[in-house]
C-alpha cells in the first residue's frame, strides 16, 4: 500500500512523511478513524515509507524489495495481529495471516464484519485472544530481520480480550528497539485509557468531498450527478462509497423510489406500497439497507434545507425536488421519518422479514404526517 493509494488524508500523510524524515517516529502509535476513513491502509502506507529503501519526497518507491513485499503483505518485519474466531485457547490469529492479506488486498477499507464474512465464521464474536496478545509480546522481541524497523500492526485493539491490553501496557510503554506499534481503531472510547496515553493518537479526520470524488470518478467514471449522490450519502466513508458504486451497475438511482415510496405512504395508497414491498423484498439485504440510508440521507437533507441551506450536499436532482419536498415536510415531521427510517435499518440488519419492515415502515410515515395534521 502506498500514500497514493489512500484516499486523502493529505495533510496527515505530510504531518508522517516530516516525522520520519525528522527521525522522530513514534514507537507506539494509535491510528484512529471512523470507517472507511482508511485507517488500516494509512498505517500500511507508513510502514511501507519506513521500510522503503528509496523513499521520495511523498510516497514509497514501489519497486524496491521491500515495497514488494510491502504490497503482498509479506515483509518478514511486518507483524499483524487481528480478531479472529479462536477454536481453542491456543489458536493465534497468526493461523490467519494467509486469509488476512488476501482480504486487506481485496478490501483495504473493509471492516470487522467483513472480514468476519471473508472467513465464513458468522456469529462467533471475534477477538484478540490471549494467546494472540502473547504471541505479540514474543514477536516484538525478536530483531527485525532486514535491519531496519520492524512493525506491529494491531487492527481493531478494541477487541482484545479482558484484561489482556493491561499485559501489552508495558510492551506499549517501552517497545523493543527498532520496534513500532501502530494499533488501529475505531472508537477510541472502547479502548483502555492508560493504553491510549501510551500512544501517540493520530486522528483522521472526514476525508474530504473533493478526494472521495476524485476516487470515484478515477475508479468507476461514474456520471457526475451519480458520483455526487454516492459522495453525499458516503459522508467520508470510502467502503460505503466503493459498495454503494459496485452495485450502481445494477440499478440505477434511489431516488425515484425514495419519491414514489414516500408519495404512496404519504397518501395511504398501501396498495401501491405493496407492490413496492415485494420489489424491494427481491432485493438483496445490503441493498434494502442502502434504499433506507438513502432515505435517511434525503430525510437528514431537509432539515437542513430548513435550517441552513447552505450547508445542502445534494445533487442537481434532488435539489430540484427536495424544494418542493421541505415545502410539506416541516422540520419536526423530518424528525419524525429520520426515527422511521433509522428504526427499519436496524431492523433490516436485524434480520427483520423484509416486506413486513418495508410496509410497516410505510405506516409509520403515514402517521408522522398524520400526527402533524391534527
Ligand atoms: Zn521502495
Amino acid at each position: 500500500m502506498r500514500f497514493k493509494d489512500v484516499v486523502g488524508h493529505g495533510a496527515v500523510k505530510q504531518k508522517l512523511i516530516q516525522a520520519a524524515k525528522n527521525g522522530r517516529v513514534p514507537h507506539a502509535q494509535l491510528f484512529l478513524g471512523n470507517e472507511g476513513s482508511g485507517n488500516l491502509a494509512l498505517a500500511l502506507a507508513y510502514a511501507q515509507y519506513l521500510l522503503c529503501a528509496d523513499p521520495g519526497p511523498e510516497d514509497s518507491c514501489g519497486n524496491c524489495s521491500a515495497c514488494k513485499k510491502m504490497a503482498q503483505l509479506s515483509h518478514p518485519d511486518l507483524h499483524l495481529a487481528f480478531p479472529f474466531g479462536p477454536k481453542g485457547p491456543t489458536d493465534t490469529s497468526a493461523q490467519y495471516i494467509p486469509e488476512f492479506r488476501d482480504f486487506v488486498q481485496k478490501m483495504p477499507y473493509g471492516n470487522l464484519s467483513d472480514w468476519q464474512q471473508f472467513l465464513s465464521t458468522d456469529k462467533k464474536q471475534l477477538t484478540i485472544n490471549s494467546a494472540t496478545c502473547q504471541q505479540v509480546i514474543q514477536e516484538v522481541q525478536q530483531k527485525p530481520y532486514e535491519g531496519g524497523l520492524q512493525f506491529m500492526i494491531m487492527w481493531y485493539p478494541e477487541r482484545i480480550t479482558r484484561g489482556m491490553a493491561n499485559r501489552l501496557l508495558k510492551t506499549l510503554e517501552e517497545p523493543p528497539r527498532k520496534t513500532v506499534f501502530m494499533l488501529v481503531a475505531e472508537r477510541e472510547e472502547q479502548l483502555l485509557p492508560t493504553v491510549v496515553s501510551r500512544l501517540q493518537v493520530i486522528s483522521l479526520p472526514k476525508i474530504a468531498d473533493f478526494d472521495m470524488l476524485d476516487m470515484l470518478s478515477s475508479r468507476f467514471e461514474p456520471p457526475l450527478e451519480r458520483a455526487q449522490e454516492v459522495v453525499n450519502m458516503a459522508d467520508g466513508n470510502v467502503r460505503m462509497a466503493v459498495q454503494l458504486m459496485q452495485k450502481e451497475e445494477s440499478r440505477s438511482s434511489f431516488l425515484p423510489l425514495f419519491q414514489e415510496f414516500i408519495r404512496a405512504s404519504f397518501q395511504a395508497q398501501f396498495h401501491l406500497v405493496e407492490k413496492q414491498a415485494e420489489a424491494f423484498a427481491k432485493m438483496h439485504r445490503d441493498g434494502q439497507i442502502d434504499f433506507f440510508r438513502y432515505g435517511l440521507h434525503i430525510v437528514r437533507e431537509t432539515q437542513v434545507f430548513h435550517t441552513d441551506p447552505q450547508l445542502l450536499r445534494i445533487t442537481e436532482n434532488e435539489r430540484h425536488w427536495l424544494s418542493k419536498f421541505a415545502a410539506f415536510v416541516p422540520l419536526e415531521v423530518a424528525y419524525g421519518l429520520q426515527g422511521v427510517l433509522e428504526d427499519s435499518i436496524r431492523a433490516i440488519q436485524g434480520n427483520a422479514h423484509q416486506k413486513t419492515e418495508f410496509m410497516g415502515a410505510a405506516i409509520d410515515i403515514y402517521q408522522t404526517f398524520k400526527q402533524r395534521k391534527a
